[in-house]
């Protein structure tokens, strides 16, 4: 049996919605953008989305909308997805790391206080997996210490921390629609945020810089060209009617994998705190300590099943560790569980005989 480690989740009136586009002139820049847009801000309870053609993008868009810049200091975590501290990169901004929360996997708000310096301009948190981080505790740290919050929410659409939905607790979030993540356009991502200048600046950069007349030849500032085309705005628009349903049918998915492995001796499952609700990106298990995870990776792949770790510590890619000087115990909590976890097959179709599968190789494994 093949059990891929991901798929999206493609109906007919997917097709259709992005057939239509192509039978139209309009490829780029048209009706479906701003109507991807309004549901989406209309979704997340957010005043303005602003889609773009990745979430990495998007990160980036809303760095430099905040004007941060060369010699300041953001604060987030190395256990992630390398784009949400490259984007601080980006502008020349360096990414401060503290070490993560070794339940939910996110950033330990306990740790932030001590790596605030002068130059400390906000705090960058993800919530990572689907896992809404501490936002009541991040938020509070930046009121006293008067930062900006930037919310990674890439991995969380629809994740809700004590009844709050994720993206609308910050300066600016962003979401990513790549097709492994809960809904997708194939590339694209959305800014969403309340502060009009955000919205304003953030048009304008995707746009080359153009303003929000969009006068063709008339440049303000330094722009990108980091616009979302209609194909994919018509799939998004789709998708985005089914998310609900998507939610639905992983946070199932998880369940029933959480039942069938959590009595297995050596294999630890995801933790979900009580404040939150999650929103199920990948469904991700922890070996114990003397298990070869590698090894039990190699040997679900010769089974036909995909799995892949996650993460790998930012800090420890080479691009930081040779550029910033880190190196192997600067945060040993997210470097002891990068080194145990693994993602295994997770995706909305996935069958209940693909999970029993999936869970008696792990359990003839370990
Ligand atoms: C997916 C993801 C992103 C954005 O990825 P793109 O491929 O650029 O859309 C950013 N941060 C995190 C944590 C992610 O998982």
């Amino acid at each position: 049996m093949q059990v891929p480690l991901a798929s999206p989740d493609i109906v007919s009136e997917d097709k259709k919605a992005v057939m239509e586009v192509l039978e139209t002139n309009i490829l780029s820049l048209g009706s479906k953008l701003n109507e991807f847009e309004t549901n989406f801000a209309q979704y997340t309870g957010a005043r303005y989305g602003i889609g773009v053609n990745s979430g990495t993008s998007g990160l980036h868009l809303i760095v430099k909308s905040l004007g941060l810049h060369t010699g300041d200091e953001v604060i987030t975590t190395p256990f992630s997805f390398i784009a949400s501290s490259n984007a601080l990169l980006y502008e020349g901004v360096k990414p401060v790391f503290v070490d993560i929360d070794p339940l939910t996997l996110n950033l330990d708000p306990g740790l932030v206080a001590e790596r605030i310096t002068e130059k400390t301009r906000g705090i960058l948190g993800v919530h990572v997996f689907g896992h809404p981080y501490d936002i009541d505790a991040i938020n509070s740290l930046a009121k006293t210490y008067q930062l900006h919050v930037i919310e990674d929410a890439c991995e969380a659409i629809g994740a809700k921390y004590k009844g709050r939905m994720v993206g609308t607790n910050s300066a600016a979030s962003v979401f990513a629609f790549y097709p492994n993540k809960q809904m997708t356009t194939g590339e694209g991502g959305m800014i969403i945020t309340n502060q009009e200048t955000i919205n304003d600046l953030s048009k304008s950069l995707r746009n080359q810089g153009r303003n929000l007349s969009n006068e063709w030849l008339v440049h303000e500032r330094l722009g990108y060209n980091y616009r979302l085309d209609e194909m994919s705005c018509a799939l998004g628009i789709s998708q985005l009617r089914r998310i609900d349903k998507f939610l639905e049918m992983r946070s199932r998915v998880a369940k029933k994998y959480t039942a069938l492995l959590k009595d297995i001796p050596g294999v630890e499952v995801p933790y979900v705190s009580p404040d939150v609700e999650m929103s199920w990106f990948v469904y991700v298990i922890k070996f114990e300590h003397g298990i070869d995870r590698n090894e039990v990776m190699q040997k679900l792949s010769a089974k036909g099943i995909g799995s892949r770790p996650y993460f790998s510590p930012i800090h420890l890619q080479p691009l930081y560790a040779d550029g910033f000087g880190y190196k192997k115990g600067d945060f040993p909590i997210t470097e002891d569980i990068a080194a145990r976890t693994l993602a295994i097959p997770f995706f909305n179709t996935i069958t209940d005989e693909q999970i029993e599968y999936v869970v008696n190789a792990i359990k003839s494994l370990v």
